[in-house]
């Protein structure tokens, strides 16, 4: 892939003052409250289930399992469990049966999970990261274990906290309040992946997260600060990856010897391991125009994202577009009615407007912007002729759905949106592919062992 080949940057007004320094809002623990839990993996995979209506369950017992990928699913409460409902999944895009569970109030701890220090073994460490059920907090989602799986020839941890996407904060809060767990988690996870530095990015003009960090690096001299500028898409991986360490790699950062999580994810972390607490609680960043007061909410995971803005004084300004996570990344949602999930550190709440779609001018603006070096244009072309073959020539499986493309289009073209149905063709096509491959050698083998046994 070619990074970064043109423009592929931008500075995006981010609103970040909206919400940075309004207090911070807790939704404490209320008898009565109920809390969601999705029972389908965003694989849409059923989840293995371990608990059953009427039920008592206490915080941070393990209450699921994904069967995709092993990732333990923790209570945010304690209380009883209900009946199934079907519930809105931001994740999932519609309705899907959810695990309830009606707070006691009572907050009942369930047994912490083996906690680990500087002294556990790379193993036992490892195994306390697997267990805490972590995925990454910087909106993907990805179960954080597997990159500390099997870690060949890491050199450098890099630790995500730019936070590019406009209006959100959750990042720059955390990371600035609860420096030690953000520290102890670089050290715990360096030695798990065999790293022998840490460098925590963050973006210029942060200089409240900036100084809370440096205050506390002496005790850390193999943890570093670098401060990154203000450009989208600087948060990416592989941007920040070419950015800070100046080198570039093909399929996973450890070509490059590097394993990356977001600065919450390595926050988090360092507490769980340390104390044996799985996370419960989230924050997350309610902002935009359409809110009436922007600020950063603490809640308990599976919350319903109503609540949370009701807490912020609710819509202003009639006709809003409620989107999960950034405006750049996230898709809207069409009720508010969805669960908060361990990854969903952003509600941003818009005024909607309606754009009128123009004919496509020529004018590159697309192209010019892609940081993956890909041309949406033509590949919205090759999308509209159904022209598959084409689609995978152009690469567009290489597109990390960042929005710029949209965002840069002067003609107000959906491109972001017809790159994700142009990559699910490919995807359909590419997996068809690999199972008649696979028939093949199956065929093929089989009929060899006949042949050998005759
Ligand atoms: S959404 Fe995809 S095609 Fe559009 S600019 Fe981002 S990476 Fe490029
Ligand atoms: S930015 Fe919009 S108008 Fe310009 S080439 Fe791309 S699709 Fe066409």
């Amino acid at each position: 892939m070619i990074l970064f080949r043109s423009l592929g940057r931008r500075h995006l007004d981010g609103h970040k003052e909206l919400s940075k320094h309004s207090d911070i809002i807790t939704l404490s623990s209320k008898a009565g409250a109920k809390v969601y839990y999705p029972t389908f993996s965003p694989n849409n995979k059923p989840m293995n289930v371990l608990v059953k209506p009427g039920d008592k369950v206490k915080v941070g017992q393990k209450i699921m399992e994904r069967t995709d990928f092993y990732v333990p699913i923790y209570s945010s409460v304690s209380g009883t469990v209900l009946a199934d409902e079907n519930v809105l999944s931001a994740q999932i895009g519609r309705q899907i049966k959810h695990l309830v569970i009606e707070n006691d109030g009572l907050d009942e701890l369930a047994e912490p999970l083996k906690t680990v220090n500087l002294d556990s073994s790379k193993e036992e460490i490892f195994a306390a990261i697997k267990e805490a059920g972590l995925v990454g907090m910087g909106g993907a989602g990805f179960p954080t274990y597997i990159k500390y799986q099997n870690p060949k020839g890491i050199d450098t941890l890099l630790v995500n906290g730019v936070e590019c996407e406009p209006f959100i904060t959750t990042d720059f809060i955390t990371m600035s309040k609860e420096v030690e767990f953000l520290l102890t988690g670089c050290e715990l996870l360096m030695k798990a992946s065999g790293a022998s530095k840490a460098i925590i990015a963050i973006k210029v003009h942060k200089d409240e997260q900036r100084d809370a960090i440096k205050a506390q690096l002496d005790a850390h001299p193999h943890i570093s600060l670098v401060e990154v500028p203000d450009v989208y898409p600087m948060g990416w991986e592989r941007a920040l990856i070419k950015h800070v360490i100046k080198k570039e790699y093909n399929r996973l950062p450890a070509e490059a010897g590097v394993v990356i999580n977001n600065g919450q994810t390595v926050l988090s972390l360092g507490k769980v391991l340390t104390t044996g607490r799985p996370v419960a609680d989230r924050t997350v960043t309610v902002s935009g125009d359409a809110v009436k007061n922007p600020a950063n909410v603490v809640c308990k995971i599976g919350t319903l994202a109503s609540e949370l803005i009701e807490a912020c004084g609710g819509y202003v300004g009639g006709q809003t577009t409620l989107i999960p996570g950034g405006p750049m990344t996230g898709k809207a949602q069409t009720s508010d009615k969805f669960p908060i999930i361990m990854q969903m550190g952003a509600l941003t709440i818009l005024k909607y407007k309606e754009y009128k779609e123009e004919p496509c001018l020529r004018c590159g603006s697309c192209t010019a912007h892609c940081p993956a070096g890909l041309q949406p244009v033509e590949i919205r072309n090759a999308h509209k002729l159904k022209d598959t073959e084409r689609m995978i020539k152009l690469n567009v499986m290489d597109c990390v759905s960042c929005g710029l493309c949209s965002y840069s289009c002067p003609s107000h073209i959906e491109l972001t949106k017809t790159m994700d149905m142009a990559k699910t063709v490919v995807r359909f096509k590419l997996t068809q592919q690999a199972a008649l491959e696979a028939a093949k050698k199956a065929a093929a083998e089989e009929k060899a062992k006949a042949a050998e046994n005759k």
